[in-house]
């Protein structure tokens, strides 16, 4: 299971924190003002990833830099391209002079970027003091980001600018069926990992007997590991509409920008931004399990418009 959570209140930006049982770090998609998020959480937070740098999405990375100072570890920052210069132009906006000996530098707060673009991911590091851009080559993995607990896909949507979509995927739990008539023993540890290593042929030796891997597959079942997908602005429009569909596909919650009312749809098009009832509507098509619209334009910060585009985008969700 993925816990998300707005730490954002109602008519503030978007920040959505995204937490683990039995894991002890957070994970932050997008940090605009967000009064809910506490220094706790910040000292807690391993991965920061930005839909994009547009100020309503950005505009908290000072508090989390305040409170992750005495952090001595490295923090990832995944974003659209153009986010390695964001961050470090935020960092560079203080003086830093105070702050350490070089011992205490090399084992200081860290950030590792990863930069999204069509061409692939670009990694970068920034350390402190002198917070200098350093360039570390191409991202080789197979997911964007990926720890002992869940995976990370994206979409890179049209906003005009670039709006990076995520999808964090748990890890899928492999487990023995309750009917398997073989003692339970060490085994099944490497039962499970030639499972997920594919190992057809590895040899099992249960008591006096040896089996092939794959005709003791039959006793595992897998179940799939819980999915939280974070659609931020972007343009209503059936290429992000395909991409979006694409890799939220049956997602457990989908958190999604519902900026206008239909009848602003004009306003959403020229903004390159949705509206309640298509992101809603989209939602469906993407066969999200629950879907929860949390990107308003200030337009609608009072209760009855916020009561107008939740209808909307429910409508959408419902056809
Ligand atoms: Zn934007
Ligand atoms: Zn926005």
């Amino acid at each position: 299971m993925i816990n998300a959570i707005s730490k954002s209140k109602i008519g503030e930006d978007v920040c959505l924190q995204l937490s683990l049982p039995n894991h002890k770090y957070f994970y932050l998609c997008d940090c605009g003002q967000a009064s809910d998020l506490t220094i706790a959480d910040v000292k807690n937070l391993n991965g920061l990833f930005m839909s994009h740098t547009h100020i309503d999405h950005f505009y908290n990375f000072d508090m989390l830099l305040r409170h992750q100072l005495p952090v001595t570890r490295q923090i990832v920052i995944c974003g659209p391209k153009g986010i390695a210069k964001n961050v470090q132009a935020k960092l560079l906006a203080y003086n830093w002079d105070i702050l350490l000996t070089e011992e205490q530098a090399a084992n200081a707060l860290s950030y590792q970027i990863r930069e999204i673009t069509e061409k692939g991911i670009f990694l970068y590091e920034l350390h402190t003091p002198q917070w200098k851009l350093e360039r570390k080559g191409k991202l080789k993995n197979e997911y964007l980001y990926e720890n002992e607990v869940f995976k990370v896909k994206y979409a890179i949507l049209n906003h005009n600018t670039p709006s990076i979509a995520y999808s964090f995927i748990e890890h899928s739990k492999i487990s023995m069926k309750e009917n398997c008539p073989l003692k339970a023993g060490e085994w099944i540890k490497l039962l499970k990992k030639a499972f997920q290593e594919k190992n057809n042929q590895q040899i099992i030796n249960i008591g006096n007997e040896s089996f092939e891997a794959k005709d003791l597959f039959q006793y595992l079942e897998e179940k799939q590991g819980f999915q939280v997908s974070f659609v931020m602005d972007h343009l209503a429009c059936e290429e992000n509409h395909q991409k979006i569909i694409q890799l939220c596909k049956n997602t457990d919650e989908l958190y999604i920008e519902a900026y206008y009312l239909s009848e602003e749809i004009d306003l959403a098009i020229k903004n390159h931004h949705s509206t309640a009832f298509i992101s809603g509507k989209i939602a469906k098509e993407a066969g999200a399990k629950k879907a929860f619209p949390i990107h308003f334009s200030r337009r609608h910060q009072s209760p009855e418009n916020l009561k107008i585009l939740l209808q909307e985008f429910e409508k959408g969700f419902s056809v």
